[in-house]
């Protein structure tokens, strides 16, 4: 399976971890409470990995130890594939959802020459 980021699109993997489920029986513990407390938990998996570390000490680590980067790496796809069975129990349209938030963002947060004109009011 040679799948990438510029060779994959979010309906085909919605249905892989859908199909993977249903295969292993896991289908039926799809409430969304559920998937919500199994995120949190890959997300402080994730936490746990980075935990006081600066980003330099992780830059580093990462070279001196291709182990980190990996279990970096499976941490942030436990993420994922939760957040793609919380949406398909949700019927949220993650595309849509994450243009749609970004837009709120972006009006939140505008950009005024080349800065976020909310940092900069934060700044003075
Ligand atoms: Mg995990």
């Amino acid at each position: 399976m040679d799948k990438r980021d510029t060779n994959s699109k979010i309906a085909e993997l919605r249905d892989f971890i859908k199909d993977f489920r249903i295969a292993r029986g896991w289908d039926k513990y799809n409430d969304p409470y559920d998937v919500a407390a199994a995120l949190s938990c890959e997300a402080s998996e994730l936490l746990e990995l980075l935990l006081w570390k600066k980003n330099e000490d992780v830059q580093a680590l990462i070279t001196a130890e291709p182990k980190l980067k990996q279990r970096l790496t499976e941490e942030v796809a436990d993420i994922f594939a939760y957040i793609l069975v919380l949406s398909d129990s949700l019927n949220i349209d993650l595309t849509d959802a994450f243009f749609s938030k970004m837009r709120k963002n972006s009006e939140k947060y505008p950009v005024i020459n080349g800065t976020c004109a909310r940092r900069k009011r934060w700044l003075e």
